[in-house]
This record gives structure tokens, C-alpha cells and sequence, in this order.
């Protein structure tokens, strides 16, 4: 089977660095001769991009655990493909893929870290959210780092997200109290109603940290065993007195933080609260652990196996928040960090016909 590329393709390339809160001249929409896969190569169509609050951190030039994208690269991102010329013998044309392709239309693929799906067993966006890279994070964050027993309590931020929507509901499967934050009543209805939480508190209605601890004080009765820390902000502020002793506090993320850039400019000037909160770890003997996903690949099969089979049971759903085009990625991607996605985040590049 052949399926002929067009002449060109297109790209969001990285255009300027921003400052604070990308914005739209951060990015370039950029039109480009269609490459020629070479030997052991092949073309993919991009079908499905993911956006991940990550790749706020990618625009920045500091220090961090992955190298910045250049100006005048494409953006990176994990997308679903599907092959269309090949000289690679382990990838045909018409075979479905997952890499790191990129914000682009096609890319040329070596087969190195490229995995094969199969539409058949799970719709092919899940292998970007549920059954991909966030939920693997919310496996690894929740029974490694977390180490939940039934009957503790656990509060996750970003809670109706790609991660936090999962934590929450492989808690819950645990038996713990779960407990989300979310931004706004529509997020914290849909935590409770449809996702299973306990309770939800709307972090955008809490004035600031005291007002939000004694939010989160009235539906831990009985103290935060787990905070899986998303976000952040006033909530990491709230929650560290209430935490139990040995509690655990995975951190996954601060998303309400990215836009600070690595050294937090305007986070922090208020007084210097490092002194409790370091006494506070001290003295509640808490297990403050940083994680990123890299590290725990290993763990994907044994994932992919239960979350895949809670889904079918029923007992895990996921919701999807999904922009038209690729030109509609960088403005899709700066709400994510606002909170204007419901749900894992996708663009829809190209036909996914499998739907
Ligand atoms: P989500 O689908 O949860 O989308 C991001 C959400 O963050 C928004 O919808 C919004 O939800 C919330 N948010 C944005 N700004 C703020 C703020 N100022 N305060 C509180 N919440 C805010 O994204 P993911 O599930 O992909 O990611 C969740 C977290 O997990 C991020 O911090 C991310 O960086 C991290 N992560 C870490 C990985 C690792 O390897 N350590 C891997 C993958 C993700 P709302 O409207 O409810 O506020």
C-alpha cells in the first residue's frame, strides 16, 4: 500500500522565548517542503498532538532535566501517527505509531523509541493521556511515591486533568478518601459527580493559603495522608500543616508556577516561609519525593495491563479536551496552563478515520 504525501507540511516552531505567559509571537506557524524519509526511515502523517503543561519549560533556556527546544525548532511534543512511506522493514505504510514527532503535520521516524498501536484495543488518543505518558505519571506518582493504604487521605490539584483525574480514581479504587482541587464549580462538580471524589475545592473561589487550608481542613477531617503536588500556589501553601505524620507528597508538577520560570520570578516575595515548612517536613517525618516520568518506563507494561483493564470495567473514564488544526495548538496550549482545557489536551492534526 502506498499513500502519497503532499509536497509540503507544516510546523509550530518555537519563534521567540517568552516572558511570564507565552503568547501567540512566541510561536510561528511555518509551511515546508515534505521531507524524504532515508534508509531505515519513514513518514508519519501526525494525526493526534498532545499538549503537556512540560512544554512551558522547553521555552525557557535554564537548567532543567531536559534540553530547551531552540528557537526556530518545532516544538516538542508526544503525538499518534500514522505511517505513509517507508524503507524501515519494522514499520509499514498504514501502520499506527507513537513518538515524539513534534507540534508538526509529518515527521521522519527512525523506529528507535517508536511504539506500534493497535486502534483495535484502545482508541489511538489514549496512548498520549489515559494509557500514555500522564497516566503512567499518575501510576508511578500515586503507588510508588504515594504508597497508598485504604482508609488514608489523599488531595491532588489538577484534579479533572489528564494526571490528577486518574490519581484520584486509581485512589479511589484503593479505598482512600479522595479529595480534588480544580479550578472552578464545573471542574468540581465532574470531580465529584463523575469522577468519584469525595469532595472537590475550587481553588480559583479560595481568597488565599489560610483561606484554602480551612477548606481543605473541613474535608480532611482526619489530616492528608497524600498530597500529590501538581500545582503548587496557594494550595502547597495550605496543605503542609495539615499533612499526617509520615505523610507522603509526591511532586509531579507546579503548573501554577511555570509561567515564573525556573527561578519563581514574583513567587515568593511575601515572608520567607522556607524555615516552618522545612521544620514542618522535619518534625511530621514527610516524604517529599520529585519524580519524572523518565525514570519509571519500566513500570508501563504492568500500567498499561490494570489501567486498560479498569477502563473496561468501567471503574477508570477519562475525558479529552481536543483543538481543530494544527495552527490551533499554540493558542489551545496557553489556555492549558490557565486551565481552559477539560480534560487531557489533544489536537486534532489530521483524520483519525479508527474514531
Ligand atoms: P492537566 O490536564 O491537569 O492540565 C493542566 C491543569 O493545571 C489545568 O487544566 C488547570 O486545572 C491546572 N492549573 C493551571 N494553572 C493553575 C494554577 N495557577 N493553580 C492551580 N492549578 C492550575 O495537565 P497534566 O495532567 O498533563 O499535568 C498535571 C501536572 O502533572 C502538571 O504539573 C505537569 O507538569 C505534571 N506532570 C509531571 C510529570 C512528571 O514526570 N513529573 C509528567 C506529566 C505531567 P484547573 O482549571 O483545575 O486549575
Amino acid at each position: 500500500m502506498t499513500i502519497s504525501p503532499p509536497d509540503t507540511m507544516q510546523r509550530v516552531v518555537l519563534a521567540a522565548r517568552p516572558k511570564g505567559s507565552p503568547k501567540t509571537t512566541d510561536f510561528r506557524l511555518e509551511t515546508i517542503p515534505m521531507p524524504t524519509p532515508g534508509p531505515g526511515e519513514f513518514l508519519v502523517r501526525v494525526i493526534w498532538l498532545s499538549l503537556d503543561p512540560y512544554m512551558r519549560g522547553r521555552m525557557d533556556e535554564s537548567k532543567s532535566y531536559a534540553a530547551a527546544v531552540e528557537i526556530g525548532d518545532p516544538m516538542e511534543g508526544g503525538c499518534v501517527g500514522q505511517v505513509i512511506a517507508s524503507n524501515n522493514p519494522g514499520f509499514e505504510v498504514g501502520d499506527y505509531v507513537l513518538d515524539r514527532f513534534g507540534w508538526q503535520s509529518h515527521a521522519v521516524g527512525t523506529g528507535e523509541a517508536t511504539r506500534k498501536l493497535d486502534p483495535k484495543l484502545a482508541p489511538l488518543s489514549t496512548g498520549l493521556g489515559v494509557l500514555g505518558m500522564p497516566g503512567l505519571t499518575a501510576y508511578v506518582g500515586l503507588n510508588t511515591h504515594g504508597r497508598p493504604k485504604a482508609g488514608e487521605t489523599l488531595v491532588v490539584g489538577a484534579a479533572t486533568g489528564a494526571v490528577g483525574s486518574l490519581v484520584g480514581q486509581l485512589a479511589k479504587a484503593q479505598g482512600l478518601r479522595v479529595v480534588g482541587v480544580a479550578g472552578g464549580a464545573d471542574k468540581c462538580n465532574y470531580a465529584v459527580d463523575v469522577l468519584g471524589f469525595d469532595a472537590c475545592i475550587d481553588h480559583r473561589a479560595a481568597g488565599n493559603a489560610s483561606d484554602m487550608r480551612q477548606k481543605l481542613a473541613a474535608e480532611c477531617p482526619d489530616g492528608v495522608d497524600i498530597y500529590f503536588e501538581n500545582i503548587g500556589g496557594i494550595t502547597l501553601e495550605a496543605i503542609i500543616p495539615l499533612m499526617n505524620v509520615h505523610g507522603r507528597i509526591p511532586v509531579c508538577g507546579m503548573i501554577g508556577w511555570y509561567n515564573a520560570g525556573a527561578l519563581g520570578a514574583g513567587v515568593g516575595d511575601g515572608p520567607n516561609i522556607l524555615p516552618k515548612v522545612w521544620r514542618t517536613i522535619l518534625v511530621s517525618r514527610l516524604a517529599v519525593t520529585g519524580f519524572i516520568i523518565f525514570d519509571h518506563y519500566d513500570q508501563y507494561p504492568q500500567f498499561l495491563k490494570e489501567v486498560s483493564g479498569l477502563i473496561s470495567q468501567g471503574k477508570v473514564i477519562y475525558r479529552e479536551s481536543i483543538a481543530e488544526g494544527l495552527d490551533a495548538a499554540p493558542e489551545a496550549f496557553m489556555k492549558l496552563l490557565e486551565g481552559g482545557n477539560f480534560g487531557k489536551q489533544l489536537v486534532a492534526v489530521s483524520n483519525d478515520e479508527t474514531r
